[in-house]
């Protein structure tokens, strides 16, 4: 983004550049200087609006597979989903479900929540924000009790 932006304030110096090198005797007309600066900014807003438009479109900023990884290689996790991230690229706000042995302890089942957020926020040091709703692992009848 910075970089498109530095684009857009570049191509304005090269065009004055330019417009100069093509009639150095000439003084720079204030009016073309305007419509130079007119042009920059309106290729920085047209950059602004689509960054926005996909904030706005609350399209996942982290990618939720990767997230995923990082959170099941913590021991006692059974399985995560619904993994939703938004906000901007700085400053991310996660929310995902966890899911835990129902025998697990609440004290032991917020420790672990607590864990996968340290190691997510290492991970991905944009996240400004993590919630994790701790669900106990669904029971499936007729299956061996886990061991
Ligand atoms: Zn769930």
């Amino acid at each position: 983004m910075k970089s498109k932006l530095l684009l857009g304030s570049g191509a304005v110096l090269v065009a004055a550049l330019i417009f100069l090198a093509a009639a150095p005797e000439k003084k720079p007309d204030p009016a073309e200087a305007a419509r130079l600066n007119n042009l920059g900014c309106a290729y920085m807003n047209q950059q602004l609006f689509e960054k926005g438009l996909k904030n706005f479109q609350d399209a996942a900023v982290l990618d939720p597979a990767r997230v995923i990884e990082v959170a099941r290689g913590v021991e006692g996790v059974r399985d995560v989903h619904r993994v939703r991230s938004r906000g901007v690229h700085h400053a991310v706000e996660l929310d995902l479900h966890l899911q835990v042995g129902s025998e697990m302890s609440v004290r032991s089942a917020h420790a672990l929540a607590r864990e996968i957020e340290a190691q997510l926020r290492v991970k991905f040091p944009e996240l400004s924000d993590v919630v994790i709703h701790i669900e106990p692992c669904p029971v499936v009848v007729g299956a061996a009790a886990p061991v």
